[in-house]
């Protein structure tokens, strides 16, 4: 017979597998609940007429392996209303006692432990939930990209240059000449904008080596980037960023009804369009907060929540904040003199993507290069491409887990990664 899913069972015979969570002794009746990705069910041996399975479960301790063959019975006491009568328990492998981790519903341990052991912390349901609506949401934005004519790519994670700043580079050994990891795709997503492919999206790790411990920082990411051709502005840019977050949240709101049930999260999908505040705008707001920016400055942490408290005051979870100085964007985006063509989407108070309309003139490009202290020769790669007719174009890098952070209003990023990397964790 086929192992089933617990979510499966209806009625009759069944084998499953999964791990031993909880085992109870009633004197003439012993149970224990199976717990596999599914969910849980109640298996349940009886002395008198099942003395020898009654012995196996009497030997089990939590967190076994075990297959389980039986039938199906209905029982209102049984969580989930049904549980199975044990014709044969199998042990499959034992697990030691004690556990290093707790895995009941009620998250026990620190960060540390819980990533240390993080495949027993994923036996956690609430845990596990979280990487179920990731992989749905992470197949609703490929979803989203697909359908707006955007051709999915792979660019180098071994990168000669870095394109954010030096500060936060991870440097390798390439056979005898120094690279990098990439901290994102940009440059080489804007090179294939002079190839006619005209929109492209890529969903990989790139790497940071921030030196802060923040609820929002890794050292490792996914990011989802874009990039489009022949814009007007960064308005279009804009369009496609709403458009896939907005997708995203009401697909996978609608997909994972059981998931942000049992998680206790009610999420909510944003209406179109998302406001758009200039830098001014949100200087002047948070002013009126008390909290005074020196214009050309950026937006710390604290005063990005503070402004995104007053966004939710408004009804507003998500919003663009665009019309940055020039001066503290990078030397890619566009600028209108002391105004630039940047933007930055904000989620409850955290940003979540940057991008903005890039600058396609040769000449522009290496001037605002200079200016910025960068020396052009190292970025030949990168500069050849707007010599050989680049068209206008834009795009964006969406941080994936800090998206699903506050989707799920859950409080540090790192939760929504599997084995995270920070400054402290390269194992496991
Ligand atoms: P911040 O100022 O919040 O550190 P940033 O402006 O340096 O972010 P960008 O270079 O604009 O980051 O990267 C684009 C997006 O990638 C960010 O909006 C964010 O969602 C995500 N991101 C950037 N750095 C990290 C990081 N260290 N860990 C997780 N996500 C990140
Ligand atoms: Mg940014």
């Amino acid at each position: 017979m086929e192992r089933i899913f617990t979510k499966e069972i209806k009625n009759g015979e069944v084998v499953l597998k999964g791990w031993v969570s909880q085992i109870r002794d009633l004197g003439g009746l012993k149970f224990f609940l199976l717990r596999d990705r599914e969910g849980i069910i109640q298996v349940t041996a009886k002395k008198d007429t099942n003395p020898e399975l009654f012995d196996v479960i009497s030997g089990l301790h939590r967190e076994d392996c075990v297959e389980v063959k039986g039938t199906v019975k209905v029982s209102e006491k049984a969580p989930g209303g049904k549980e199975i009568m044990a014709k044969e328990i199998n042990v499959i492998n034992k697990a030691e006692t004690p556990l290093p981790i707790e895995t009941s519903d009620k998250i026990q341990s620190g960060f540390d432990k819980r990533f240390d052991f993080r495949f027993i912390d994923l036996r956690n349901r609430k845990v596990m939930n979280v990487f179920k609506i990731k992989q749905v949401m992470f197949s609703k934005l490929r979803e989203f990209f697909e359908k707006n004519g955007f051709i999915e790519i792979q660019t180098p994670v071994i990168q000669a240059a870095g394109a954010e700043g030096g500060a936060t580079l991870f440097p390798l050994i390439y056979y005898n000449k120094e690279a990098f990891l990439r901290q994102s795709p940009q440059l080489y997503k804007q090179i294939l904008m002079a190839s006619g492919m005209d929109r492209v999206y890529e969903i990989g790790q790139v790497f940071r080596a921030e030196k802060f411990h923040t609820r929002r920082h890794l050292s490792e990411y996914v990011s989802i980037d874009m990039e489009m051709a022949w814009i007007d502005s960064e308005d279009d840019v804009m369009k496609i960023a709403e458009g896939l977050v907005h997708y995203a949240l009401k697909e996978t709101k609608k997909t994972c009804k059981e998931e942000l049930k049992e998680l206790g999260i009610e999420m909510h999908v944003p209406e179109l369009p998302f406001p758009r505040l200039t830098y001014d705008k949100a200087l002047d707001m948070l002013s009126k907060e008390g909290i005074k920016i020196e214009r050309g400055e950026d937006l710390e942490d604290a005063q990005e929540r503070v402004l995104g408290e007053i966004m939710q005051r408004k009804g507003k979870e998500w919003y663009f904040i665009y019309k940055y100085p020039s001066r503290i964007k990078p030397f890619y985006i566009m600028m209108d003199g002391e105004v630039s063509r940047g933007m930055d989407l904000d989620y409850k108070g955290m940003e979540i993507a940057s991008g903005g309309q890039r600058e396609h003139r040769y000449d522009m490009v290496v001037k605002v290069m200079k200016q910025k202290g960068l020396d052009p020769h190292k970025f030949e790669f990168y500069l050849s491409a707007f010599r050989y007719g680049m068209p206008p174009h834009g795009g964006f890098g969406l941080g994936s887990e800090r998206l699903i952070e506050q989707a799920l209003g859950l409080d540090n990023v790192k939760e929504t990664v599997l084995f995270p990397r920070t400054p402290e964790r390269l194992v496991p």
